[in-house]
């Protein structure tokens, strides 16, 4: 597995794409029950001990989305069509990052109670995004960088490129495609 894979508008996966070491991501017994959530095996380790530090240190993180293949994603995005929302967000099939089952969608617990609304994780976020870096991930559509990644400000999805590549990114507040040198 290429943990570098570039995945944006420019750099498109085939249909018949789909990793070939996923695993399932078992989150807590009552989480989303009818979502079986796979992820990328090495990642998956990685995202465990992140959310183990992340549990001591007060923040109760659970992956809310991970692997997407292309006919769901295709779905997803033709819903949203339908719906008339904000499709700024959405990935058109071949263009999610989430068909190469290397980043999650973080939401998280909070005094029990699933929370998945953005404005409520805000403390989540900040922790993420001071620490993800130490266990691979990186925050992958930052703000201020949607000319280069083609999306708006995105706090909580996280994608895995290793420690080495991941701290680099992050120390230097720059975003994959600066890193591979791939811009446009
Ligand atoms: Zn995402």
């Amino acid at each position: 597995m290429n943990y570098l894979m570039l995945v944006n508008k420019n750099n498109r996966l085939n249909k018949d794409y789909v990793p070939d070491n996923l695993t399932v991501v078992k989150n807590r017994k009552g989480d989303k029950p009818n979502l079986i959530l796979l992820l990328d095996k090495v990642v998956y380790k990685k995202f465990l001990e992140m959310v183990k530090v992340a549990y001591n240190d007060g923040y109760d993180i659970i992956c809310d989305s991970a692997y997407r293949s292309y006919d769901y994603q295709e779905k997803l995005y033709k819903e949203l069509l339908k719906s008339k929302k904000d499709i700024s967000y959405l990935a058109k099939p071949g263009e999610s990052e989430h068909q190469t089952g290397l980043c999650v969608d973080i939401a998280a617990y909070q005094k029990g109670r699933y929370v998945d609304d953005p404005r409520k994780l805000e403390k989540e976020y900040k922790w993420l995004f001071n620490n993800s870096f130490k266990f691979g991930f990186i925050l992958r559509y930052p703000k201020g960088k949607r000319h280069i990644t083609g999306y708006p400000y995105e706090p909580w999805h996280f994608r895995y490129v290793g420690v080495l590549a991941a701290t680099r990114i992050m120390n230097e507040g720059i975003t994959l495609e600066e890193y591979l040198g791939k811009v446009g």
